[in-house]
């Protein structure tokens, strides 16, 4: 396994880059599962001042294990994450602006474009409000990852969670959720003043753009 206190911070700064996040909040974490160690934002520091060293590490029940800084005050979500979903090994959170609209409408991000289908394959869906104790947001994102199978699920009225099988990932998902949220919002607007009916693409396209993104074809071979 590489760096991965390294690439947790890299993503976090990616989503700072790609202006997912405002002032301090959001927040990627990556899971060792053979040391069964968590490495996450610290709470309350500018993506500005953030630097690699700052990356908080702790054990699945959320103690801290020799850093200065305390860890995200969504940490305990992220662990729930990880304890109740095999196989990934990162987990993102942001409040980026056009997924928060689709939250506030709780209307599931229809599959309107050819890359919405490449990467998702299907709706981004969005739950109902729930707050921020105990296991309420791991247990809602769980409820909705297990009937759409969705790497990313929008909250009610807050934002969204991705899970990914490393740091990266989970932040790639949380962009390109940014982008199908921005995309889909300007066309139903512009349906509505145009009149036009804004439809998905159908089912079975869908499913041929998803496998192809998804099957060894895709990309440079490595
Ligand atoms: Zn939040």
């Amino acid at each position: 396994m590489g760096d991965l206190k390294k690439s947790v911070y890299e993503a976090n700064i990616s989503l700072w880059k790609n202006k997912l996040v405002y002032g301090t909040q959001g927040n990627v974490s990556g899971f060792d599962r053979d040391r069964k160690i968590i490495f996450i934002k610290p709470s309350g520091i500018p993506y500005e001042n953030l630097k690699k060293e700052m990356i908080v590490s702790v054990d699945l029940e959320g103690k801290v294990i020799k850093s200065k800084s305390n860890p995200s005050v969504d940490t305990i979500h992220h662990l729930f994450l990880y304890k109740n979903i095999p196989d990934i090994g990162g987990v993102c959170h942001t409040h980026s602006k056009f997924i928060t609209v689709f939250s506030i409408i709780k209307i599931d991000i229809p599959v309107l474009t050819t890359a919405h289908a490449d990467i998702f394959g299907k709706k981004i869906p969005v739950s109902e409000y729930v707050d921020n104790s105990q296991d309420n947001i791991g247990k809602t994102f769980i409820k909705q990852y297990n009937k759409t199978k969705c790497p990313v699920v929008i909250l009610g009225n807050h934002g969204l969670f991705s899970i990914g099988k490393n740091p990266e990932e989970s932040a790639f998902y949380a962009m390109m959720a940014e982008y199908c949220a921005e995309t889909s919002f300007y066309a139903m607007i512009l349906g509505k003043i145009f009149n036009k009916e804004i439809l998905p693409i159908e089912d079975s396209e869908i499913k041929k753009w998803f496998d192809r993104y998804h099957s060894e074809r895709y990309g440079q071979t490595k």
